[in-house]
């Protein structure tokens, strides 16, 4: 895993007006950072910028010490893992998961491919599954398939944006449950969207608050949501 360092971020879009504005935050390697704040404060731009689906105006983004602002989505080995789950239709839940790791192909042995994916099938209880196609998966099934598609890349951090929340309330409970163990299994550093303040008690080291792109403070669920 991986520390991931915010420096003075900013994010312009054409309009001119910053969506993301002069945040800066620290993430230490294993930590897990929930991002929470009103609709349109920038959530999705900075998991984007971090990610590297969208450039960064100024500041800088270092993974483990190292600027990576002009580096490719590719190159950073992060896992992004969205609500929508997007997944491929046309393939089954194995090729689903195995998808990342064919993209570096020569790599890896068919064999090893093979490893991987039933490992982290095994972790999210998909090993009965692999045959299916996510059009006959249920919700909480797909958004496993989404989460193993992530962690079989063996990524140095993960990147959610609101994962949890096409799910329904015994679904939502159970993945959290899953994320919350994947966590301390695999020690996995994490930036977390949502608006769920349970989701952010649960899992949250730390809750960092944005509103119109200003990061407004960053605090322990305990501190921010057990005020008196
Ligand atoms: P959140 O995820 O918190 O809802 P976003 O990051 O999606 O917020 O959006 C932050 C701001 O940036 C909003 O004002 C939004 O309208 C604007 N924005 C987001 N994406 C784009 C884009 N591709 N082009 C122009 N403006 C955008
Ligand atoms: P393609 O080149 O197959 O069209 P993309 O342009 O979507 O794929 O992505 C190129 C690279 O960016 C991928 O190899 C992948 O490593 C990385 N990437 C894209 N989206 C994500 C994401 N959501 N999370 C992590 N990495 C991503």
């Amino acid at each position: 895993m991986a520390s991931i360092t915010l420096k003075n971020i900013v994010k312009k879009y054409d309009d001119g007006f910053p969506a993301v504005n002069d945040v800066s935050i620290d993430i230490a390697d294993g930590e897990f950072v929930i991002l929470v704040g009103p609709s349109g404060c920038g959530k999705s731009t900075l998991l984007r910028m971090i990610v590297g689906l969208e450039d960064i105006t100024s500041g800088d983004l270092l993974i483990d010490g190292k600027r990576v602002n002009e580096k490719a989505p590719r190159d950073r080995n992060l896992a992004m893992v969205f609500q929508n789950y997007a997944l491929y239709p046309h393939l089954t839940v194995f090729e689903n998961i195995a998808f990342p790791l064919r993209l570096n192909k020569g790599k890896l042995t068919e064999e090893r491919v093979k490893e991987l994916v039933l490992g982290a099938a095994k972790t999210l209880e998909l090993t009965d599954h692999l045959e299916r196609k996510p059009g006959n998966l249920s919700g909480g099934q797909r958004q496993r398939v989404a989460m193993g598609r992530a962690i079989v890349r063996q990524a140095d951090a993960f990147l959610f944006d609101e994962p949890l929340s096409n799910l329904d309330a015994k679904l939502r409970g159970q993945m959290r449950a899953e994320i919350s163990q994947m966590q301390r299994r695999l020690g996995t550093t994490s930036v977390y969207v949502t608006h769920d303040q349970t989701e952010a008690m649960t899992l949250g080291d730390r809750v960092a608050v944005l509103k119109k792109g200003i990061l407004q403070q960053i605090a322990s669920p305990r501190e921010l949501y057990e005020q008196p």
